[in-house]
């Protein structure tokens, strides 16, 4: 049962989470962790201490011609690559901590399910042929698109690949990319049919949706829809003349280049798929889902997916229509330039996540996270933030605490001053995980200033005073439920402390923060930090 907020009558709603699905040419590295892949996380880890039922997955992202760029640069096959990448993307995630319910390569059921889709909407009219002017190798008689053209963005001019600019996130259409000399750049173009979602014809399905929805943007993907809006909308490329990818058979001409889906749309069906997989045993569908991407996937979410979805609701697939929001995050920057994989200029997520640990290097990426600008990554900085703003608070707490308040038990209400430092607390929490206001930066710094305020009151805590000392120990014990979504190891500490157990697959429900623990306190235990 539902009532008109989507609210279950049992207080929990079905929400579900995903991030972009990564390349599959490398490892995660910094710039995607500190977005797309902890915004997730902390966010879904967040919603399930609210009491939702949170479904978290997503897949690799094969069918991209950048696996296959990559491949030819550093001489292997894209199969070798990508295999080599799902492993250490996954050991990655795991690394951090990040709770996926699935996270998987595409498969045979997959391929079927995203054909399905694309050729129902084929049939239905959706899409349309169009001529368009590919460079083409006589030599391989082949088709070159997307990963393997570069040029300047008409747009922004930056360097960028055809099919999408990754600076400012907007397309650009086949032949616009202001020719550089690269290989594919120099090669006569040939005209040849693909199939093509003309926004354009569909421009009134997406303005009503952008008028009628009240899930507000963050200001980038604002500026996308508003830019693109103002203009012709663009034809988008649901096929290209390419083997790589999922192949479709709709021109029926037997001469004709085998055609395979664009693998940017291709992203839309692919959350449709992993997530109802994700929900599998559960109830199927949800009431709101929340996807993080980075602004490079702007334009293609705010407009591909949504008419596809759009579209596919009309045409009789069945596809649920959750409220959705999308929150965008911009660049990372390595002290002052772009990460480059391919030039070999990036902080590895795995190297980094061993190096400095799991919750530390969860707690210093959400406090400088790129949610809403560009920001920057130095180590020496990202080091002194956490000795200042959480290993030194913290060691603080658990010297005092295990020094004096040993055995001491939350047995008293805690004193007004405590009491009113948590409310404030767990009010500043409760606006960084709540979806409308939501943001890894803002948990982040709940926690630090949680710490901060903890170490230097716990200086004087009066011991004879049992509002004073049940006070210290709560405002300790919250952090079990407010600090899981962003430092989970921490929070599982201080259960620890209070000789509680953290029941797997359970998290410490948000409303329960204030309960006093059941036990006496018996001493924080923190590990030695890695970089120590
Ligand atoms: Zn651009």
């Amino acid at each position: 049962m539902t009532d008109r907020q989507g609210q279950r009558a049992d207080g929990g709603r079905r929400i579900d989470v995903t991030f972009s699905p990564p390349t599959p040419n490398g490892d995660l590295h910094l710039g995607h962790l500190s977005g797309p892949v902890l915004g997730s996380d902390i966010c879904a880890r967040s919603q399930k201490i609210l009491g939702h039922d949170v479904a978290f997955g997503t897949s690799t992202d094969d069918n991209q011609t950048y696996v296959v760029t990559t491949a030819e640069r550093l001489g292997t096959d894209p199969e070798s690559l990508i295999a080599e990448a799902y492993e250490k993307v996954t050991a990655s995630l795991g690394l951090a901590g990040v709770e996926v319910d699935l996270f998987e390569r595409p498969d045979e059921r997959y391929t079927a399910f995203v054909r399905d889709f694309f050729t129902h909407l084929w049939r239905h009219g959706a899409f349309d042929r169009r001529t368009v002017e590919l460079p083409y190798s006589a030599e391989s008689g082949e088709y070159k698109a997307e990963a393997f053209v570069t040029g300047r963005c008409p747009t922004c001019l930056a360097h960028a690949r055809a099919g999408v600019c990754e600076a400012c996130g907007l397309y650009n259409l086949p032949g616009a990319l202001l020719p550089v000399a690269d290989t594919a750049s120099a090669l006569p173009r040939r005209a040849v049919p693909i199939w093509v979602l003309d926004l354009e014809r569909h421009r009134s399905l997406l303005t009503n949706f952008y008028r009628s929805g009240d899930v507000p943007l963050r200001p980038d993907l604002a500026r996308v829809v508003e830019q693109t809006l103002a203009g012709r909308l663009p034809y988008i490329p649901i096929t290209y003349p390419s083997s790589w990818g999922i192949t479709v058979d709709w021109d029926g001409e037997p001469d004709a280049p085998p055609q395979a889906v664009n693998a940017w749309p291709e992203i839309y069906v692919g959350h449709l798929y992993w997530l109802a997989r994700a929900r599998d045993g559960r109830t199927a569908g949800c009431d709101e889902l929340v996807q993080f991407i980075g602004i490079d996937n702007g334009f293609y979410n705010a407009f591909v997916y949504v008419a596809l979805k759009l579209l596919a609701a009309q045409h009789g697939l069945p596809v649920g229509l959750p409220r959705t929001r999308t929150l965008t995050n911009q660049y990372f920057m390595l002290e002052g330039r772009k990460f480059s994989t391919s030039k070999g200029d990036v902080r590895w997520a795995g190297e980094y996540l061993e190096s400095v640990g799991r919750d530390r290097a969860r707690f210093v990426l959400a406090l400088s996270s790129p949610e809403l600008q560009q920001a920057e990554f130095s180590e020496p900085i990202a080091a002194a933030r956490l000795t200042e703003r959480y290993d030194t608070p913290l060691a603080v707490v658990a010297s005092r605490f295990n020094g004096t308040l040993k055995d001491r038990a939350v047995d008293a209400p805690p004193s007004a001053w405590w009491a009113a430092a948590i409310e404030a607390s767990t009010r500043r929490f409760e606006e960084a995980y709540s979806l409308e206001t939501f943001s890894i930066r803002k948990a982040a710094e709940a926690l630090a200033l949680h710490l901060e305020v903890l170490a230097l009151r716990c200086e004087d805590v009066s011991l004879e005073d049992s509002g004073d000392v049940s006070g210290a120990l709560l405002f300790l014990w919250t952090l079990r439920s407010l600090a899981w979504p962003v430092t989970p190891d921490l929070a599982g500490r201080i259960t620890a402390a209070f000789g509680a157990q953290a029941a797997p697959g359970r998290p410490p429900l948000l409303a329960d923060a204030t309960t006093a623990p059941s036990g006496a306190f018996r001493g924080l235990d923190l590990p030695p930090h890695p970089a120590a």
